[in-house]
């Protein structure tokens, strides 16, 4: 198991930094690789050591849950139960940047913790070639939340993994910035379909697919019953500076980060394009940090398509931290 006195490695995304990389993961080791979505941190699914690893290296409460990557839907139906609704979902979206939370089956190789225990497990097909490529070379799931501290910004280039885990992973597979930028849709299939997180696959596809609406639980609120997905919590996403939304200018003091034709400290996306910004979001808000902007104040988002996730993830980085 990777310990802090170790250098974690950085491996080029070619046939030798992959199968370098697959053996690490066979070997029980962590190993952070990128996604179109964000980068995620790696570990062997069916392997209890490796991902007790991931929360301890994470310091991720245990009550949540791991997102499982599988090469394909074959992958996933090894592991649990899809339902029409989920078939539908995944030969339309996956891969993707999609999550479906799904019925474990009794007889799937996965440890426990993976799942927190829950009945069912949250799957995905990455689309990143360089993730599709380790996944096929590895042969089986892969444990991989963000790969980042617990409650932090998630990272969308191996240079944020390092920054922040270096020393307490074995490697991360280099492969420049992630295109999506922001985490992966989540939709739970039972007993209706549920939007559990907005994300990189805007709900309006999902319904559309579906040819219904999605069902959205409230925001958890602190001090509440738990929330229905363990993710849900308040406070997350968070950079050291606080944040003030839907701004239309800097008060003294302030940084501007801006969306559309405005004046601002950083821009998410000039000419107002949702996909856009919604890959420069988690870059721009490390990048304030890194300047030392004590107070962000952020344009208003439309939340349209990809703005519902980035207003999702503003609100939770604008929340009292706890
Ligand atoms: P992350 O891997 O950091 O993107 O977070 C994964 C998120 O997926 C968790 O925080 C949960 O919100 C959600 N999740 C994972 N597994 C389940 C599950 N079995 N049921 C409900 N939500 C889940
Ligand atoms: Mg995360």
């Amino acid at each position: 198991m990777a310990t802090d006195s170790r250098q974690t490695e950085v491996l080029y995304p070619d046939g030798t930094g992959l199968a370098r990389a697959a053996g690490l993961l066979r070997a029980g080791e962590l190993v952070a690789f990128p996604t179109e979505t964000v980068y995620g941190l790696g570990g062997d699914a069916r392997n209890d050591d490796a991902i007790a690893g991931i929360f301890r290296a994470k310091g991720r409460p245990r009550f949540n849950p791991l997102i499982v990557h599988v090469a394909d839907i074959d992958g996933a139906a090894a592991i649990a139960r899809l339902n029409d609704d989920a078939r539908r979902l995944a030969e339309a979206f996956w891969p993707g940047p999609l999550t479906l939370v799904l019925a474990r089956r009794r007889d799937a190789r996965l440890c426990h913790r993976v799942s927190a225990g829950l009945e069912t497990v949250a799957i995905r097909v990455p689309a990143h070639p360089v993730a599709r490529e380790l996944l096929r070379a590895f042969g089986g799931p892969v444990g991989a939340p963000s790969a980042n501290p617990s409650g932090k910004v998630s990272p969308t280039r191996a240079e944020h993994v390092l920054g922040e885990l270096g020393g307490r992973i074995s490697a991360v597979v280099d492969a420049g910035p992630s295109t999506v930028g922001i985490e992966s849709s989540i939709v739970a299939l039972s007993p209706e379909p549920t939007l559990l997180r907005p994300g990189g696959l805007a709900p309006d596809a999902i319904e559309a697919c579906l040819g219904r609406a999605l069902r959205r639980p409230a925001p958890h609120q602190a001090g509440k019953a738990a929330p229905e997905s363990p993710g849900q919590l308040a406070s997350h996403y968070a950079p050291r500076a606080a944040l003030r939304l839907n701004a239309t200018r800097a008060r003294p003091g302030e940084a501007l980060l801006g969306f559309g034709p405005v004046a601002c400290a950083l821009n998410l996306s000039r000419r107002g394009d949702l996909a856009e910004a919604a890959a420069n979001l988690f870059h721009a808000l490390r990048e304030l940090d890194r300047r030392g902007v004590a107070r962000i104040a952020v344009s208003p988002i439309p939340d349209r398509g990809l703005g519902a996730a980035i207003n999702d993830r503003l609100r939770r980085a604008a929340a009292p931290r706890v």
